[in-house]
């Protein structure tokens, strides 16, 4: 399998590089870790928890953006009992803004699986696997930093750290690829020296991948590793990961009508499963629509619109989804939709969490309605 990802080395030869590069990443890692405040190992028995609440925070997430929300986050669900029994509106509300909303859904689901089992997470990776929401990548951060296992975290940070100190040619979008790297790391920490454990060397490539070896511009004057790295002694570190062409996004249009009624805006709820499942939404329809086919829907819903006045245009970008927006505000009389929700500007803040995507117009609704209950 690891012939997979090999062009410039034997079998051997990257193994035992890979080998050299963790001892050398554990050492700087001592006196370059950077301070974060999943990294707090007190109180002991929640730091597992903590470190799972933080890597999947981190998942398609910078940092910077995550560190707030971990703090509140943890402050409302401290354990693994109180994330169990959390209700779905308040989590979802410490998500909002953090988006991939299934994460929040996948960690609660994850909490309520081991409180059916102990209410603590397994200190070994095939138990961690078992867990709802925990994937190979999050198996070997939590294992190797929470419970000292000697398993590799291969996310891309990692996949273009080993790729470069390897020149490795296999396309790190191939499944067989990451596993090749997972078994090639899993060798190499299988004999790293006594007192350096492998979770000091997931998170060395975590911070050398955030500060380091950056996609574009690495800065291999000051990376530890830069005279075991392949592509850096051949000039090359840009050229690698290697990696397939990406699938263009699915383009969706979308109408978004902000609709005050009363000096409130109508929300209503998504569906529970798919695309920003469970959160709040401005009521839209598929398609770039008309205002006179918009009013029409508004009064298929019991709603008299005085009027439709068209807002900007707005684009938000999911993973594989792009969603091109036109909006209308309009101010309706009529009875609130069955299902649906009307919220005054604190409700808006405060109580239904409505996703990013619909940040464009969330400002255009705060415009319009009142700050307290009419
Ligand atoms: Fe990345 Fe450069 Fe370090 Fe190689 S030497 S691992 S390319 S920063």
């Amino acid at each position: 399998m690891i012939t997979e990802l090999l062009s410039s080395f034997s079998e051997g030869e990257a193994a035992a590089l890979a080998g050299q590069a963790a001892v050398r990443l554990g050492d700087w890692y001592r006196d370059n870790a950077r301070r974060l405040p999943w990294r707090e190992k007190e109180p002991a028995e929640s730091y597992p928890y903590r470190v799972w609440v933080s890597e999947i925070m981190l998942q398609q997430t910078r940092v910077e953006a995550v560190i707030p929300y971990y703090r509140r986050f943890l402050a409302a669900f401290p354990d693994i009992p109180s994330l169990a029994a959390a209700e779905d509106d308040k989590l979802r509300k410490l998500w909002e803004g953090l988006g991939y909303y299934s994460r929040a859904r996948n960690l609660k689901k994850g909490a309520a699986y081991l409180m059916e089992r102990g209410g603590r997470l397994p200190a070994d990776i095939d138990g961690l696997r078992q867990v709802p929401g925990i994937g190979a990548y999050t198996a070997g951060a939590v294992g190797s930093i929470a419970f000292g296992l000697p398993e590799p975290a291969v996310d891309g940070n990692f996949l273009r750290v080993f790729s470069r100190l390897l020149a490795a040619e296999g396309d790190i979008a191939r499944p067989a690829v990451k596993a090749a790297f997972r078994e090639l790391l899993r060798a190499a920490y299988a004999s790293l020296p006594e007192g350096l454990p492998a979770g000091d060397v997931n998170q060395a490539v975590m911070d050398l991948g955030a500060g380091v070896c950056l996609p574009k511009n690495p800065r291999c004057a000051d990376c530890p590793i830069r005279k075991l790295c392949a592509a850096a002694q051949r000039e090359q570190a840009p050229l690698f990961p290697v990696k397939g062409e990406k699938k263009p996004r699915r383009v969706e249009e979308k109408t978004v009508l902000v609709i005050v009624r009363a000096g409130e805006v109508l929300l209503r709820q998504r569906p529970e499963q798919g695309l920003l499942g469970g959160l709040w939404e401005f009521p839209n329809l598929d398609g770039k629509l008309p205002a006179p086919e918009a009013a029409a829907w508004l009064e298929g819903q019991g709603l008299t619109p005085e009027g439709l006045v068209p807002l900007p245009p707005a684009k938000h970008l999911f993973t594989h989804i792009e969603w091109r927006m036109t909006g209308f505000l309009t101010l309706c009389s009529g009875s609130v939709p069955p299902g649906w929700q009307a919220a005054d500007r604190t409700a808006l803040r405060e109580r239904y969490p409505l996703p990013s995507a619909f940040k464009a117009y969330r400002k255009a609704a705060e415009k319009e309605i009142n700050d307290e209950p009419v």
